[in-house]
């Protein structure tokens, strides 16, 4: 059976056939009662905000055209910065490196990946070692403190590669 429903929006008829989502012919609005299925498909999808009008950069005025000067067209070098990337691991000193390889093998995995800087790794190879202590009365336990002993070995050389000289 055909519904008819009124536009909240211009207050247009809109004949609704069954199984589809109203949406008016008038203004576009996608008036619906609550529809079993999310916002139609033209709808944009609210995840994405679009960027921010005050960085929009207008273009040029017509007729002027910025030409590039000579002498830079051709530039062989740009100073390489070491971008600090997001969740890349911080650089740390030697000492530190060391201090991190030796708690990571000597005392408790991962505590020496924590100070190194190697978060994530480290809380893994914590949560692994410390779950592993009370699994070890089922064996499966003395796999997991291996695996993080050997996994925070791994992270500690890591550590000691990427440490500042
Ligand atoms: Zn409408």
């Amino acid at each position: 059976m055909v519904e008819r429903l009124k536009c909240p929006q211009c207050s247009t008829i809109v004949t609704v056939q069954p199984g589809q989502s109203p949406v008016c012919p008038n203004c576009g609005f996608g008036a619906t009662p609550p529809p079993p299925v999310p916002a139609p498909a033209y709808a944009p999808p609210p995840v994405y905000a679009p960027p921010a009008p005050q960085f929009y950069q207008p273009p040029a005025p017509p007729g002027y055209q910025p030409v590039p000067a000579p002498g830079y067209a051709a530039q062989p070098y740009q100073p390489a910065y070491a971008a600090q990337v997001p969740g890349q691991p911080q650089p740390v000193t030697q000492g530190t490196a060391i201090a991190a390889l030796l708690l990571n093998i000597l005392l408790i995995p991962g505590v020496g990946s924590l100070i190194g800087q190697r978060k994530k790794e480290g809380i893994w190879q914590l949560v692994l070692f410390l779950v592993g202590i009370p699994m070890t009365l089922i064996l499966v336990g003395v796999f997991m403190i291996m695996a993080a002993w050997i996994w925070g070995l791994v992270t500690g050389i890591q550590i000691m590669q990427t440490a500042q000289k």
